[in-house]
Protein backbone atom coordinates (compact mmCIF):
# COMPACT_ATOMS: atom_id res chain seq x y z
CA UNK A 1 0.00 0.00 0.00
CA UNK A 2 1.38 3.40 -1.17
CA UNK A 3 1.73 5.36 1.80
CA UNK A 4 -0.53 8.16 2.18
CA UNK A 5 -0.67 11.10 4.13
CA UNK A 6 -4.58 11.26 4.05
CA UNK A 7 -4.33 7.79 6.12
CA UNK A 8 -7.16 9.33 8.98
CA UNK A 9 -7.72 6.51 11.23
CA UNK A 10 -9.54 6.66 14.63
CA UNK A 11 -10.22 3.89 17.29
CA UNK A 12 -13.50 2.94 18.34
CA UNK A 13 -15.03 0.48 20.25
CA UNK A 14 -18.04 -1.25 19.55
CA UNK A 15 -20.57 0.50 22.02
CA UNK A 16 -20.92 3.08 19.32
CA UNK A 17 -22.70 1.14 16.63
CA UNK A 18 -24.93 -0.20 19.28
CA UNK A 19 -25.78 2.92 20.71
CA UNK A 20 -25.49 4.69 17.98
CA UNK A 21 -26.38 3.42 14.62
CA UNK A 22 -23.67 2.20 12.08
CA UNK A 23 -25.11 5.52 9.71
CA UNK A 24 -24.82 7.69 12.08
CA UNK A 25 -21.26 7.27 13.24
CA UNK A 26 -19.73 6.64 9.75
CA UNK A 27 -21.47 9.96 8.98
CA UNK A 28 -20.48 11.64 11.63
CA UNK A 29 -16.65 10.63 11.50
CA UNK A 30 -16.76 11.06 7.71
CA UNK A 31 -18.07 14.71 8.00
CA UNK A 32 -15.81 15.97 10.84
CA UNK A 33 -12.78 14.71 10.40
CA UNK A 34 -12.31 13.18 7.45
CA UNK A 35 -11.65 9.44 8.72
CA UNK A 36 -11.04 6.85 6.40
CA UNK A 37 -9.96 4.02 8.55
CA UNK A 38 -11.98 2.06 11.37
CA UNK A 39 -10.01 0.64 13.88
CA UNK A 40 -12.67 -1.16 15.28
CA UNK A 41 -11.83 -3.03 18.76
CA UNK A 42 -12.09 -6.34 19.01
CA UNK A 43 -11.59 -8.29 20.81
CA UNK A 44 -10.95 -5.74 24.08
CA UNK A 45 -11.72 -6.26 27.60
CA UNK A 46 -10.71 -2.88 28.15
CA UNK A 47 -12.98 -0.15 29.05
CA UNK A 48 -10.56 2.70 27.56
CA UNK A 49 -10.67 0.97 23.99
CA UNK A 50 -13.74 -0.43 23.55
CA UNK A 51 -16.52 0.59 26.86
CA UNK A 52 -18.52 4.09 27.65
CA UNK A 53 -17.01 6.70 29.54
CA UNK A 54 -17.32 5.39 33.49
CA UNK A 55 -18.08 9.00 35.08
CA UNK A 56 -18.08 11.26 32.31
CA UNK A 57 -19.49 10.95 28.74
CA UNK A 58 -19.64 13.29 25.66
CA UNK A 59 -22.84 14.60 23.73
CA UNK A 60 -23.16 11.89 21.98
CA UNK A 61 -23.94 7.86 22.70
CA UNK A 62 -25.46 6.59 25.59
CA UNK A 63 -24.59 8.74 28.79
CA UNK A 64 -24.94 6.11 31.41
CA UNK A 65 -21.75 3.29 32.65
CA UNK A 66 -21.77 0.03 30.65
CA UNK A 67 -19.30 -2.04 33.06
CA UNK A 68 -17.81 -3.43 30.17
CA UNK A 69 -17.01 -7.13 30.60
CA UNK A 70 -15.70 -7.85 27.19
CA UNK A 71 -14.02 -10.23 24.69
CA UNK A 72 -14.45 -10.37 21.07
CA UNK A 73 -17.46 -8.66 19.27
CA UNK A 74 -16.97 -11.18 16.21
CA UNK A 75 -18.39 -14.14 15.61
CA UNK A 76 -16.01 -16.77 17.01
CA UNK A 77 -15.66 -20.29 14.49
CA UNK A 78 -14.77 -23.45 16.33
CA UNK A 79 -12.63 -24.57 13.82
CA UNK A 80 -10.03 -22.14 14.33
CA UNK A 81 -9.00 -22.97 17.63
CA UNK A 82 -8.44 -26.88 18.06
CA UNK A 83 -4.90 -25.58 19.13
CA UNK A 84 -5.86 -23.61 22.13
CA UNK A 85 -8.30 -24.08 25.25
CA UNK A 86 -9.51 -20.34 24.84
CA UNK A 87 -12.61 -21.22 22.75
CA UNK A 88 -14.97 -19.29 24.11
CA UNK A 89 -14.33 -15.73 24.40
CA UNK A 90 -17.33 -13.87 22.63
CA UNK A 91 -17.89 -11.16 24.98
CA UNK A 92 -21.06 -11.72 27.29
CA UNK A 93 -22.11 -8.27 27.79
CA UNK A 94 -26.21 -8.10 27.40
CA UNK A 95 -25.56 -5.35 24.49
CA UNK A 96 -23.32 -7.39 22.11
CA UNK A 97 -25.63 -10.76 22.11
CA UNK A 98 -26.46 -11.35 18.26
CA UNK A 99 -24.84 -7.94 17.39
CA UNK A 100 -21.10 -9.17 14.82
CA UNK A 101 -19.73 -6.53 14.39
CA UNK A 102 -17.39 -6.76 11.13
CA UNK A 103 -20.66 -8.08 9.65
CA UNK A 104 -23.08 -4.80 10.77
CA UNK A 105 -19.86 -2.40 9.83
CA UNK A 106 -18.07 -4.08 7.42
CA UNK A 107 -20.81 -3.23 4.31
CA UNK A 108 -21.81 -0.05 4.95
CA UNK A 109 -18.16 1.03 5.11
CA UNK A 110 -17.12 -0.39 2.57
CA UNK A 111 -19.68 1.63 0.58
CA UNK A 112 -18.11 4.42 1.44
CA UNK A 113 -14.91 3.65 0.99
CA UNK A 114 -13.41 3.33 4.41
CA UNK A 115 -11.17 0.68 5.66
CA UNK A 116 -11.60 -1.69 8.73
CA UNK A 117 -9.17 -2.93 10.94
CA UNK A 118 -9.80 -5.01 13.66
CA UNK A 119 -7.88 -3.26 17.22
CA UNK A 120 -6.46 -5.03 20.14
CA UNK A 121 -4.56 -3.60 22.53
CA UNK A 122 -3.90 -5.89 25.28
CA UNK A 123 -3.51 -2.69 28.54
CA UNK A 124 -0.92 -2.71 31.11
CA UNK A 125 -3.46 -2.88 34.13
CA UNK A 126 -3.27 -6.02 36.36
CA UNK A 127 -6.61 -6.27 37.36
CA UNK A 128 -8.45 -9.75 36.43
CA UNK A 129 -10.26 -7.97 33.90
CA UNK A 130 -11.00 -11.61 31.44
CA UNK A 131 -11.36 -13.51 33.93
CA UNK A 132 -14.59 -14.50 33.05
CA UNK A 133 -13.11 -16.29 30.08
CA UNK A 134 -13.29 -20.24 30.41
CA UNK A 135 -9.61 -21.77 30.93
CA UNK A 136 -7.69 -18.97 31.31
CA UNK A 137 -6.90 -19.90 34.47
CA UNK A 138 -4.11 -22.37 33.43
CA UNK A 139 -2.76 -19.71 30.50
CA UNK A 140 -1.91 -17.01 33.82
CA UNK A 141 1.35 -15.88 34.91
CA UNK A 142 3.32 -17.21 37.94
CA UNK A 143 5.49 -14.94 39.69
CA UNK A 144 8.83 -15.87 41.14
CA UNK A 145 7.70 -17.08 44.18
CA UNK A 146 5.64 -19.28 41.80
CA UNK A 147 1.90 -17.95 43.06
CA UNK A 148 -0.23 -17.47 40.17
CA UNK A 149 -0.38 -13.54 38.78
CA UNK A 150 -3.03 -11.82 37.03
CA UNK A 151 -1.97 -11.35 33.38
CA UNK A 152 -1.72 -14.04 31.15
CA UNK A 153 1.43 -15.78 29.73
CA UNK A 154 2.85 -14.58 26.81
CA UNK A 155 5.19 -17.73 26.41
CA UNK A 156 2.14 -20.03 27.16
CA UNK A 157 1.48 -22.10 24.08
CA UNK A 158 -2.51 -22.12 24.41
CA UNK A 159 -2.24 -17.84 24.85
CA UNK A 160 0.19 -17.88 21.37
CA UNK A 161 -2.07 -20.19 19.77
CA UNK A 162 -5.25 -18.25 20.94
CA UNK A 163 -3.90 -14.64 19.58
CA UNK A 164 -3.18 -16.43 15.66
CA UNK A 165 -6.34 -18.38 16.14
CA UNK A 166 -8.10 -15.38 16.49
CA UNK A 167 -6.58 -13.84 13.47
CA UNK A 168 -6.99 -16.76 10.99
CA UNK A 169 -10.63 -16.48 12.37
CA UNK A 170 -11.28 -12.90 11.35
CA UNK A 171 -9.09 -12.70 8.62
CA UNK A 172 -10.74 -15.95 6.78
CA UNK A 173 -14.50 -14.74 7.86
CA UNK A 174 -14.18 -11.04 7.03
CA UNK A 175 -13.25 -8.84 3.87
CA UNK A 176 -11.34 -6.81 6.58
CA UNK A 177 -8.21 -4.67 5.05
CA UNK A 178 -5.94 -4.95 8.37
CA UNK A 179 -4.97 -4.91 12.12
CA UNK A 180 -3.32 -3.51 14.33
CA UNK A 181 -2.36 -4.43 17.90
CA UNK A 182 0.05 -3.89 20.74
CA UNK A 183 0.93 -4.91 24.11
CA UNK A 184 1.51 -2.42 27.06
CA UNK A 185 3.41 -3.99 30.22
CA UNK A 186 6.81 -3.31 31.75
CA UNK A 187 9.11 -5.63 32.21
CA UNK A 188 9.36 -7.41 35.40
CA UNK A 189 11.97 -5.28 37.12
CA UNK A 190 9.54 -2.01 36.01
CA UNK A 191 6.79 -3.80 37.34
CA UNK A 192 8.08 -4.53 40.81
CA UNK A 193 8.95 -0.64 40.80
CA UNK A 194 5.57 0.11 40.65
CA UNK A 195 4.93 -2.15 43.36
CA UNK A 196 3.81 -5.37 40.96
CA UNK A 197 5.49 -8.70 41.38
CA UNK A 198 7.84 -10.22 38.84
CA UNK A 199 6.80 -12.67 35.92
CA UNK A 200 6.26 -14.43 34.20
CA UNK A 201 8.51 -18.04 35.79
CA UNK A 202 5.72 -20.56 34.76
CA UNK A 203 6.91 -24.40 33.26
CA UNK A 204 6.64 -22.59 29.62
CA UNK A 205 9.03 -19.57 30.54
CA UNK A 206 11.69 -21.24 32.72
CA UNK A 207 12.36 -24.07 30.08
CA UNK A 208 12.40 -21.29 26.96
CA UNK A 209 14.89 -19.32 29.55
CA UNK A 210 17.17 -22.25 30.33
CA UNK A 211 17.28 -23.11 27.03
CA UNK A 212 19.18 -19.79 26.16
CA UNK A 213 21.24 -20.07 28.74
CA UNK A 214 19.53 -17.90 31.67
CA UNK A 215 20.29 -19.05 35.01
CA UNK A 216 16.64 -19.33 36.14
CA UNK A 217 17.69 -19.34 39.64
CA UNK A 218 20.05 -16.78 39.85
CA UNK A 219 17.60 -14.52 38.09
CA UNK A 220 15.02 -15.07 41.03
CA UNK A 221 17.69 -14.45 43.75
CA UNK A 222 18.19 -11.58 41.82
CA UNK A 223 14.24 -10.13 41.68
CA UNK A 224 14.14 -11.11 45.81
CA UNK A 225 17.15 -9.02 46.10
CA UNK A 226 15.28 -6.04 44.21
CA UNK A 227 12.11 -6.46 46.00
CA UNK A 228 13.91 -5.67 48.95
CA UNK A 229 15.56 -2.59 47.68
CA UNK A 230 11.90 -1.10 46.32
CA UNK A 231 10.16 -2.08 49.71
CA UNK A 232 12.90 0.20 51.62
CA UNK A 233 12.98 3.02 48.85
CA UNK A 234 9.48 3.13 49.24
CA UNK A 235 10.01 3.00 53.39
CA UNK A 236 12.77 5.85 52.42
CA UNK A 237 15.59 3.56 53.93
CA UNK A 238 18.42 3.47 51.06
CA UNK A 239 22.00 4.86 53.08
CA UNK A 240 23.66 4.45 50.15
CA UNK A 241 21.64 6.43 48.15
CA UNK A 242 18.48 5.44 46.26
CA UNK A 243 19.92 5.36 42.44
CA UNK A 244 23.32 3.79 43.89
CA UNK A 245 21.65 0.92 45.50
CA UNK A 246 19.44 0.73 42.28
CA UNK A 247 22.56 -0.06 40.17
CA UNK A 248 24.50 -2.19 42.38
CA UNK A 249 21.97 -4.66 42.47
CA UNK A 250 22.36 -4.79 38.44
CA UNK A 251 26.27 -5.93 39.21
CA UNK A 252 25.49 -8.06 41.49
CA UNK A 253 22.45 -9.79 39.77
CA UNK A 254 23.50 -9.99 36.47
CA UNK A 255 20.75 -12.78 35.61
CA UNK A 256 18.23 -10.39 36.31
CA UNK A 257 19.10 -8.36 33.15
CA UNK A 258 19.15 -11.60 31.31
CA UNK A 259 15.71 -12.66 32.43
CA UNK A 260 14.93 -8.93 31.52
CA UNK A 261 16.14 -9.48 27.66
CA UNK A 262 14.25 -12.87 27.90
CA UNK A 263 10.94 -11.34 28.82
CA UNK A 264 11.50 -8.29 26.39
CA UNK A 265 12.46 -10.90 23.14
CA UNK A 266 9.37 -13.10 23.85
CA UNK A 267 7.63 -10.19 23.33
CA UNK A 268 9.02 -8.93 20.02
CA UNK A 269 8.70 -12.97 18.73
CA UNK A 270 5.32 -12.54 18.86
CA UNK A 271 4.69 -9.56 16.97
CA UNK A 272 6.92 -11.40 14.52
CA UNK A 273 4.88 -14.42 14.88
CA UNK A 274 1.50 -12.61 14.19
CA UNK A 275 2.95 -10.64 11.09
CA UNK A 276 4.08 -13.36 9.12
CA UNK A 277 0.85 -14.93 9.79
CA UNK A 278 -1.63 -12.02 8.90
CA UNK A 279 1.17 -11.85 5.93
CA UNK A 280 0.69 -15.28 5.15
CA UNK A 281 -3.03 -15.34 5.62
CA UNK A 282 -3.19 -12.42 2.98
CA UNK A 283 -0.27 -10.25 2.44
CA UNK A 284 -2.34 -7.39 1.16
CA UNK A 285 -3.34 -6.82 5.24
CA UNK A 286 -1.92 -4.03 6.61
CA UNK A 287 -0.09 -4.33 9.98
CA UNK A 288 -0.11 -1.80 12.16
CA UNK A 289 1.63 -1.37 16.11
CA UNK A 290 0.60 0.13 18.45
CA UNK A 291 3.55 1.66 20.96
CA UNK A 292 2.79 2.68 24.14
CA UNK A 293 3.46 6.08 25.29
CA UNK A 294 5.66 4.45 28.46
CA UNK A 295 8.17 3.19 25.99
CA UNK A 296 7.72 6.17 23.69
CA UNK A 297 7.91 9.00 25.52
CA UNK A 298 7.98 8.40 29.41
CA UNK A 299 10.37 5.85 30.71
CA UNK A 300 13.69 5.84 30.42
CA UNK A 301 14.58 2.64 31.08
CA UNK A 302 11.61 1.59 28.89
CA UNK A 303 12.73 3.30 26.18
CA UNK A 304 16.70 1.91 26.36
CA UNK A 305 14.81 -1.55 26.70
CA UNK A 306 12.96 -1.19 23.37
CA UNK A 307 14.98 -0.68 20.68
CA UNK A 308 12.07 0.18 17.91
CA UNK A 309 13.80 -0.22 14.85
CA UNK A 310 13.54 -3.93 15.61
CA UNK A 311 9.75 -3.30 14.66
CA UNK A 312 9.76 -3.13 11.24
CA UNK A 313 10.33 -6.52 10.91
CA UNK A 314 6.63 -6.82 12.45
CA UNK A 315 5.04 -3.93 11.07
CA UNK A 316 4.02 -1.71 8.33
CA UNK A 317 3.00 1.35 10.32
CA UNK A 318 3.27 2.12 14.00
CA UNK A 319 1.47 4.32 15.74
CA UNK A 320 3.26 6.06 18.65
CA UNK A 321 0.76 6.76 21.23
CA UNK A 322 1.13 10.84 21.60
CA UNK A 323 -1.57 11.64 23.58
CA UNK A 324 -0.35 15.37 24.95
CA UNK A 325 -3.25 16.61 27.05
CA UNK A 326 -3.40 14.47 29.28
CA UNK A 327 0.62 13.77 28.81
CA UNK A 328 1.45 16.19 31.65
CA UNK A 329 -0.65 14.67 34.72
CA UNK A 330 0.51 10.77 33.71
CA UNK A 331 4.10 12.66 33.89
CA UNK A 332 3.29 14.25 36.93
CA UNK A 333 2.38 11.03 38.37
CA UNK A 334 5.31 8.71 36.85
CA UNK A 335 7.69 11.21 38.38
CA UNK A 336 6.55 11.09 41.45
CA UNK A 337 6.63 7.54 41.28
CA UNK A 338 9.86 7.31 40.40
CA UNK A 339 10.97 9.54 43.25
CA UNK A 340 9.91 6.86 46.04
CA UNK A 341 12.77 4.37 44.14
CA UNK A 342 15.64 4.21 42.08
CA UNK A 343 15.32 8.23 41.35
CA UNK A 344 15.01 9.37 45.03
CA UNK A 345 17.71 11.03 45.58
CA UNK A 346 15.98 13.59 43.56
CA UNK A 347 12.83 15.87 44.32
CA UNK A 348 10.34 15.85 41.93
CA UNK A 349 11.07 18.73 40.58
CA UNK A 350 14.70 18.02 40.39
CA UNK A 351 13.90 15.03 38.58
CA UNK A 352 11.38 16.21 36.20
CA UNK A 353 14.82 18.33 34.81
CA UNK A 354 16.38 15.28 34.46
CA UNK A 355 14.28 13.78 32.82
CA UNK A 356 13.39 16.05 30.28
CA UNK A 357 17.67 15.96 29.35
CA UNK A 358 17.99 12.37 29.04
CA UNK A 359 14.32 11.91 27.42
CA UNK A 360 14.86 14.84 24.80
CA UNK A 361 11.91 16.65 25.92
CA UNK A 362 11.07 20.14 26.98
CA UNK A 363 7.87 20.65 28.60
CA UNK A 364 6.45 22.48 31.94
CA UNK A 365 7.41 22.49 35.31
CA UNK A 366 7.08 19.32 37.63
CA UNK A 367 3.99 21.52 39.39
CA UNK A 368 2.51 22.81 36.54
CA UNK A 369 2.24 19.90 34.50
CA UNK A 370 -1.07 18.50 35.20
CA UNK A 371 -2.47 21.74 34.16
CA UNK A 372 -0.02 22.85 31.16
CA UNK A 373 -0.23 19.02 29.92
CA UNK A 374 2.48 18.25 27.10
CA UNK A 375 3.00 21.00 24.14
CA UNK A 376 2.06 20.30 20.35
CA UNK A 377 5.81 20.70 20.37
CA UNK A 378 6.57 17.35 21.75
CA UNK A 379 4.28 15.57 19.17
CA UNK A 380 6.28 17.51 16.37
CA UNK A 381 9.57 16.33 17.81
CA UNK A 382 8.80 12.85 18.81
CA UNK A 383 6.91 12.55 15.44
CA UNK A 384 10.13 13.60 13.84
CA UNK A 385 12.69 11.23 15.51
CA UNK A 386 10.09 8.37 14.69
CA UNK A 387 10.35 9.08 11.15
CA UNK A 388 13.93 9.59 10.87
CA UNK A 389 14.40 5.84 12.76
CA UNK A 390 12.34 4.32 10.23
CA UNK A 391 13.36 5.81 7.09
CA UNK A 392 10.10 5.17 5.10
CA UNK A 393 10.27 1.69 5.95
CA UNK A 394 7.64 1.90 8.58
CA UNK A 395 4.47 4.62 8.30
CA UNK A 396 4.49 6.86 11.37
CA UNK A 397 0.36 7.52 12.34
CA UNK A 398 0.85 9.58 15.74
CA UNK A 399 -1.92 8.31 18.10
CA UNK A 400 -3.62 11.92 18.75
CA UNK A 401 -5.45 12.50 21.82
CA UNK A 402 -8.75 13.07 20.57
CA UNK A 403 -11.14 10.94 23.28
CA UNK A 404 -8.88 10.46 26.69
CA UNK A 405 -10.62 9.99 29.86
CA UNK A 406 -8.70 9.77 32.96
CA UNK A 407 -6.51 13.41 32.91
CA UNK A 408 -7.03 13.71 36.61
CA UNK A 409 -10.24 16.06 36.43
CA UNK A 410 -11.66 19.45 35.31
CA UNK A 411 -8.60 21.09 36.89
CA UNK A 412 -6.26 19.85 34.56
CA UNK A 413 -5.21 20.21 30.82
CA UNK A 414 -8.76 19.31 28.90
CA UNK A 415 -8.53 18.44 24.80
CA UNK A 416 -9.76 21.29 23.55
CA UNK A 417 -10.09 22.16 19.50
CA UNK A 418 -7.17 24.12 19.76
CA UNK A 419 -5.19 21.42 21.00
CA UNK A 420 -6.68 18.84 18.57
CA UNK A 421 -5.77 21.59 15.41
CA UNK A 422 -2.05 21.99 17.17
CA UNK A 423 -1.76 18.33 17.70
CA UNK A 424 -2.19 17.89 14.10
CA UNK A 425 -0.40 20.48 12.57
CA UNK A 426 2.51 19.10 14.70
CA UNK A 427 1.85 15.55 13.53
CA UNK A 428 2.11 16.35 9.83
CA UNK A 429 5.19 19.11 10.39
CA UNK A 430 7.04 16.14 12.47
CA UNK A 431 6.93 14.23 8.75
CA UNK A 432 3.91 11.74 9.86
CA UNK A 433 2.40 9.86 7.29
CA UNK A 434 -0.99 10.51 8.58
CA UNK A 435 -3.12 10.12 12.05
CA UNK A 436 -4.77 7.46 14.55
CA UNK A 437 -7.41 9.43 16.49
CA UNK A 438 -7.40 7.82 19.66
CA UNK A 439 -8.10 6.48 22.50
CA UNK A 440 -11.66 6.06 21.91
CA UNK A 441 -14.67 7.28 19.64
CA UNK A 442 -17.13 6.76 22.42
CA UNK A 443 -15.20 9.17 24.88
CA UNK A 444 -14.83 12.22 22.07
CA UNK A 445 -16.35 15.75 21.83
CA UNK A 446 -17.30 16.16 18.25
CA UNK A 447 -16.22 19.76 18.84
CA UNK A 448 -12.78 18.21 19.40
CA UNK A 449 -13.24 16.05 16.29
CA UNK A 450 -14.40 18.80 14.17
CA UNK A 451 -11.12 20.50 14.98
CA UNK A 452 -9.23 17.83 13.23
CA UNK A 453 -11.23 18.60 10.04
CA UNK A 454 -10.83 21.80 10.12
CA UNK A 455 -6.83 21.54 10.44
CA UNK A 456 -6.84 18.85 7.55
CA UNK A 457 -8.55 21.04 5.79
CA UNK A 458 -6.22 23.99 6.85
CA UNK A 459 -2.86 21.84 5.58
CA UNK A 460 -4.75 20.93 2.38
CA UNK A 461 -5.14 17.14 3.37
CA UNK A 462 -8.55 15.89 2.68
CA UNK A 463 -10.58 12.76 0.96
CA UNK A 464 -10.07 15.13 -2.30
CA UNK A 465 -6.09 14.82 -1.98
CA UNK A 466 -4.69 11.82 -4.52
CA UNK A 467 -2.23 9.16 -3.35
CA UNK A 468 1.09 10.58 -3.48
CA UNK A 469 0.20 13.37 -1.30
CA UNK A 470 3.79 13.23 0.47
CA UNK A 471 4.93 16.05 -1.19
CA UNK A 472 2.00 18.46 0.34
CA UNK A 473 3.79 21.31 1.37
CA UNK A 474 2.96 21.89 5.37
CA UNK A 475 4.67 25.55 5.32
CA UNK A 476 2.58 26.99 1.90
CA UNK A 477 -0.91 25.30 3.81
CA UNK A 478 0.13 27.09 7.17
CA UNK A 479 0.93 29.89 5.62
CA UNK A 480 -2.47 30.02 3.86
CA UNK A 481 -3.83 29.05 7.18
CA UNK A 482 -2.25 32.22 8.29
CA UNK A 483 -3.51 34.29 6.21
CA UNK A 484 -7.24 33.33 6.78
CA UNK A 485 -6.67 34.56 10.41
CA UNK A 486 -6.32 31.01 11.30
CA UNK A 487 -4.26 30.55 15.34
CA UNK A 488 -1.58 29.00 13.86
CA UNK A 489 0.71 28.67 16.48
CA UNK A 490 4.18 26.88 14.89
ZN1 LIG B 1 5.13 -17.98 31.56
Amino acid sequence: MAPRKNWIGIQIGVISFVDEGVHSVLDSLQERANVGALLISTPSWSRGNAGRGTDWFPEHGVAEPDNLQGGAYTTIHPKYYNNTIIKEFNAPDPAYQGYDVFANVIPEAKKRGMTVYANYCETAGNEIKPLWVPNIVHILERDAWGRTAARVCLNHPDYRAWVLSYYEDIIRSYPIDGICWGIERRSPLFNMAEGDVPTCFCPHCRRLAHERGVDVEAAIRGYEAFEAYFRNARAGHAPDGYFVEFMRLWFQHPAVMDWEKFWLDSHTSLYQEVYGTVKWLNPKLDVGLHIWQLIDTYHPFLRAQYDLKTLERCADWVKPVHYHDAAGFRFNRIVQSFTKTFLGDFTPQEATQFLYKILKLNEAPFDELPKAGFSAGYIRQRTEEMVRRYGGKVRVYPGLGVGVQGVGGPQNKQITPQSMREAVRASYEGGADGLLLSRNYSETKLENLAAIGQALRELGIGDTIPDGISQVKIESAGESAAAEGSDRVF
